[in-house]
C-alpha cells in the first residue's frame, strides 16, 4: 500500500529542514526553562472521524488516504510525529515541523487530514 521511493535530493532538504527544527525545538524547550506535556497517543483524523489512534512511543510509518483519495505518509519516529509525504498540492503538512506536545496539530487542508498528539 505504502510506496517506497528512492531517497532524493528533495528527501535530503526535507530531512535538513527537519534536523533545524528540531534543533530550533530543544533550544526553544531549553529557553523556556519548562518541560512541556509529552503526548502519548496520536489521533489521525480524515474528514473529521478518527481513523486510527497510535501509541507515540512506537516507532512505525502509515499510509493515510485522504478524503479526496490523495495520501498521505504520516512517520512515528523518535516520539516525534510528521507527514514524510504527501501529494497535496501546497505540501503544508509536509513542512510542519515534527511535533511531540500534547495538543499539537498538523493538518493537511486539501486531504482533511488532521494528525492531532494526546
Ligand atoms: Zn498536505
Amino acid at each position: 500500500m505504502l510506496k517506497r521511493i528512492g531517497f532524493t535530493r528533495n528527501d535530503l532538504i526535507l530531512v535538513a529542514a527537519l534536523l533545524v527544527f528540531a534543533a530550533f525545538g530543544a533550544w526553544r524547550g531549553v529557553n523556556i526553562g519548562v518541560s512541556s506535556a509529552v503526548a502519548e497517543k496520536v489521533i489521525i483524523r480524515v474528514n473529521g472521524e478518527v481513523l486510527t489512534e497510535l501509541p507515540l512511543d512506537e516507532d512505525r510509518e502509515l499510509g493515510v488516504t485522504g478524503y479526496d483519495g490523495g495520501f498521505n505518509v504520516v512517520t512515528i519516529t523518535n516520539r516525534e510525529v510528521y507527514i514524510r509525504e504527501a501529494d497535496c498540492p501546497d505540501l503544508l503538512c509536509v513542512k510542519h515541523a515534527p511535533a511531540s506536545e500534547r495538543g499539537e496539530l498538523i493538518v493537511c487542508l486539501p486531504h482533511r487530514i488532521a494528525v492531532e498528539l494526546e
